[in-house]
């Protein structure tokens, strides 16, 4: 008898037999997975048998993507999140309750203070925010309720480097964890966790893909503190699609390359903006000069990144003529891209700021801050020498 049309249609396609695997990570979008029997279902959503039934829960792509993070980083685990920020709110939601204090950076992304600073006083969490280079400030914050500091590895837009190894002993000796979020130095260049650092946060979206066509986080840490982490993950709904797990690991397979390259042209592109009369300073720990230079070398090595940030004489209005000039550098407030862009802290990342303290961070309306790519540097001085040629 001939089957009816729809149970055809409806019936679960299977992938055709196949003695060999793919040589390429297929994509598994199943939102759930199919079980053998009771047993199995209840070993499975356990934990104790190692597999899948519900993509909330974890899937193949996101395990491809976090096994390679979890072995960059050193760390026991990483969970895969939706996006940078849904990383950030699973170490919170994971790790803290209504009573206990966070001390953050000052520096740190803009959203990531949004989140610590103004929501998590609803939920009955207090914080404070601090300059994490100063560690003798950072202790005087931490009190007996603190549980999290929070620092980034590289700080927007001035690049200062944290010290990770001395806020871990300060943290541990408070009885808190240390965060580091390591998103401009990518786990190519540092490594937090060696260092003391407890939880690792990745936005994927930046130079982890690299191709600015996804938004993905990761938290890595170790089996200490993970259950929690495993749990607030699925409870919140905070895990990531296979699709953009999918496209990340695609990108993260030329990460090392990428930051190399992207580092090597920074390095470059600061030496050159040095020499430019326009350009009233030029700021990159890997420049000799820096202040940075010395820790940077301590907790990235020897290569130092692919932000570069410089301040043009003659404020905004020099900024909008460089930003007209340059037509080869967009302006495009992110980073990690393939190719160069560049952003206006004073306009976009840091426009919440209040003036004196962007003033006092080095921030004015002449600050541009570039994310390298990785084109061949005379291409991008070309780009950058465009923009000069209006202010002159
Ligand atoms: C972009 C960014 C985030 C947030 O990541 P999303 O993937 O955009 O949510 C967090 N920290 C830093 C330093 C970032 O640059």
């Amino acid at each position: 008898m001939a089957r009816r049309p729809d149970d055809i249609c409806a019936r679960p396609d299977r992938i055709p037999h196949c003695p060999i695997a793919p040589f390429a990570m297929p994509i598994y979008p199943a939102s759930v997975w199919e079980c053998e029997h009771t047993d199995q279902a209840e070993q499975l959503l356990s934990g104790e048998m190692q597999g899948y039934v519900y993509q909330r829960d974890g899937h193949p792509n996101a395990d491809v993507l976090s096994e390679k993070l979890r072995e960059l980083h050193q760390t026991d685990n990483a969970a895969i999140t939706s996006s940078g920020m849904a990383a950030m709110s699973l170490a919170v939601l994971s790790q803290l309750q209504a009573g206990d204090h966070v001390v953050l950076s000052k520096q740190l992304y803009g959203k990531s203070i949004q989140l610590l600073a103004s929501e998590l006083p609803r939920l009955g969490i207090d914080s404070t925010p601090v300059d994490t280079c100063d560690l003798t400030a950072t202790a005087a914050a931490i009190n007996e309720h603190t549980r999290l500091v929070v620092v980034e590895t590289v700080a927007n837009p001035m690049l200062k480097v944290a010290d990770i190894e001395g806020l871990a002993e300060l943290a541990h000796q408070g009885g808190s964890l240390l965060l580091v979020d390591n998103t401009f130095a990518s786990p190519v260049l540092c490594q937090p966790a060696r260092w003391g650092a407890d939880l690792v946060l990745e936005s994927i979206s930046k130079i982890v893909n690299g191709h600015s066509d996804v938004m993905l986080g990761a938290l890595c840490g170790p089996d200490a503190h993970w259950q929690r982490v495993a749990r607030a993950s699925s409870a919140w709904g905070l895990a990531s699609s296979p699709f953009d797990s999918w496209l990340a690991a695609r990108g993260l397979a030329t990460m090392a390359l990428r930051v190399e390259r992207a580092s090597d042209n920074a390095l470059r592109i600061a030496k050159h903006l040095e020499s430019r009369a326009q350009v009233a300073d030029v700021v990159y720990p890997g420049l000799a000069s820096s202040d940075e230079h010395q820790r940077a070398t301590k907790y990235l090595g020897d290569k130092f990144g692919w932000m570069v940030t410089f301040r043009l004489n003659g404020g905004r209005d020099a900024a909008n003529r460089f930003i007209q000039g340059a037509k080869r550098v967009p302006f495009c407030p992110s980073l990690g891209e393939l190719s160069t862009t560049l952003s206006h802290p004073e306009s976009t990342s840091h426009r919440a700021v209040p003036a004196c303290e962007r003033a006092a961070l080095g921030i004015d309306g002449g600050t541009i801050r570039l994310s390298v790519g990785i084109e061949s540097v005379d291409t991008i001085v070309a780009g950058l020498e465009d923009g000069l040629a209006y202010l002159a």
